[in-house]
């Protein structure tokens, strides 16, 4: 086993903000593998964290180590582990799911009622190591450059939402051009929508959507967002709707773009309870609405691999800054300013 301690990013306390910390090594079980990490990337999750939101203390417990996307190399694994090898390079499913419930024996392990989230409910990997549970674990081509598989866990949610219906041939609105939308615009493209239609109030973003493959971006505040669809579908709206920014008007937007008998796929979390017009705008339009949370697995993180490596999807261009860890403050600035895409750490 390995001993000593390790550099580590720690929410020390219930207050906004975070530091680094020397840690203990974390001591692995038989059915854990301790990973070094090379490169973990910043999720608005961690932002949440680190501004101690509301939401963040409702459900985190300091102190503690957070983060939760990486990418590493298997350095030690427990005696009951088959599925990995020493210098096996590998990234993880951040759901850490029970396998008893009713979702997870019907093959809805996303969704099970237990899930526990690396770096929310357990330390995470903003640190030198990282243990975890063997079989959360996702084997990377060694080929794939760390940073690009450390954010294999917020593009596979981009892919859950895109994914959760037809695409091709058909028109694709991503609402909320965080890095997730802006990946999820990356995979509508590469997935053969005929249009992909990327909204926010932030033109830094809007730019990585275009660079993503957007067909037209619209910075809502400057432009009627409802209009612009109009223009775009001969006045029909779009088939499928991304909602990715929670907040109440432009989702009662994404509502109103989409088209009779369309989809709204929605992977954001509105802090409040959203008034929505459902008579008109759900049920005479005979639309589907779905929640899309975390990556099935792992479906998903085949189709992650298969579109990372094939190629079809490059995320570099969203991957904007790197840091060594020890810089995670500028990291976490910028997430807040909005004046990056992802944000990816070295520890
Ligand atoms: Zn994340
Ligand atoms: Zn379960």
């Amino acid at each position: 086993m390995m001993q000593g301690t390790m550099k580590a990013i720690v929410k020390p306390e219930r207050a906004p903000g975070a530091k680094l910390d020397e840690v203990p090594i974390p001591q692995i079980s038989d059915q854990e593998v301790l990973i070094q990490v090379k490169a973990t990337s910043i999720c608005g999750t961690d932002v949440h964290i680190y501004a101690w939101d509301e939401w963040s203390q409702s459900r985190v417990n300091p102190p503690y180590v957070f983060g939760h996307e990486f990418a590493g190399v298997v350095v030690e694994k427990g005696k009951n582990v088959t599925n990995v090898d020493i210098g096996d390079h590998v990234s993880a499913e951040t759901h850490i799911v029970c396998g008893e419930c009713k979702q997870c024996l019907t093959g809805q392990a996303h969704i099970c009622a237990n899930t526990q989230i690396i770096g929310v409910d357990r330390d995470g990997c903003f640190a030198e190591y990282v243990a975890l549970p063997a079989v959360n674990l996702w084997k990377n081509d060694p080929e794939l450059p760390f940073d690009v598989a450390s954010v294999q866990e917020p593009f596979g949610n981009g892919v859950h939402t895109v994914l959760a219906g037809d695409v091709a041939g058909k028109t694709v609105a991503v609402i909320g051009c965080g890095p997730i939308g802006i990946m999820a615009v990356g995979v509508a493209k590469a997935c053969g929508a005929s249009q992909v239609i990327a909204f926010d109030l932030n033109d830094y973003r809007l730019d990585l959507a275009t660079k993503m493959g957007a067909t037209t971006v619209v910075n809502s505040i400057n432009e009627d967002p409802l209009e612009v669809v109009r223009a775009l579908t001969n006045g029909e709206g779009v088939d499928v709707v991304c909602e990715m920014s929670g907040h109440p008007i432009a989702m009662n937007q994404g509502f109103k773009m989409v088209t009779n008998g369309g989809r709204v796929s929605i992977l954001s979390l509105p802090v409040r309870p959203v008034e929505i017009d459902v008579t008109n705008d759900i049920v005479f339009k005979g639309i589907t609405v779905q929640g899309i949370t975390g990556r099935k697995m792992y479906e998903t993180w085949q189709q992650v691999s298969g579109l990372l490596s094939s190629g079809q999807v490059d995320v570099k261009p969203m991957i904007t800054h790197h840091f060594p860890l020890e810089d995670f403050e500028k990291g976490f600035n910028l997430m807040l300013e909005g004046k990056c895409g992802k944000v990816v750490l070295h520890p």
